[in-house]
């Protein structure tokens, strides 16, 4: 995919969305650099436009697509939930925890 067209489809995405965040349903910032915001107004971070990838097969979200625009703050937050549900699948294909999906986990 060409940049110009990412571009287009990343704005796409935000106008569809009318600027606000999948998941918690905020405005959001677009259009300004994560590493500049960081630096020079970090209360701005977390209102960030960012693309987040539904691409975990166990959260049943394929079915949106395989993407959505999300502040940096659920990115994150979802980033971070994403990370414990693959270490406790890592810990369960180990044997360590009962894989008997009374959890839910497929
Ligand atoms: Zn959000």
């Amino acid at each position: 995919m060409t940049q110009k067209k990412k571009t287009k489809r990343v704005t796409n995405l935000y106008l569809q969305q009318n600027g606000k965040c999948y998941w918690c349903d905020e405005v959001m910032i677009a259009g300004l650099d994560v590493d500049m915001v960081r630096t020079q107004q970090p209360e701005l971070l977390n209102r960030l436009f960012t693309i987040d990838h539904i691409n975990d097969r166990h959260n049943n979200l394929t079915r949106l697509g395989p993407v959505v625009g999300a502040c940096h703050q659920c990115n994150q937050r979802r980033e971070q939930l994403s990370t414990a549900l693959k270490l406790v699948q890592d810990k369960m294909k180990q044997g360590m925890i009962p894989s008997d999906n009374s959890l839910g986990y497929k």
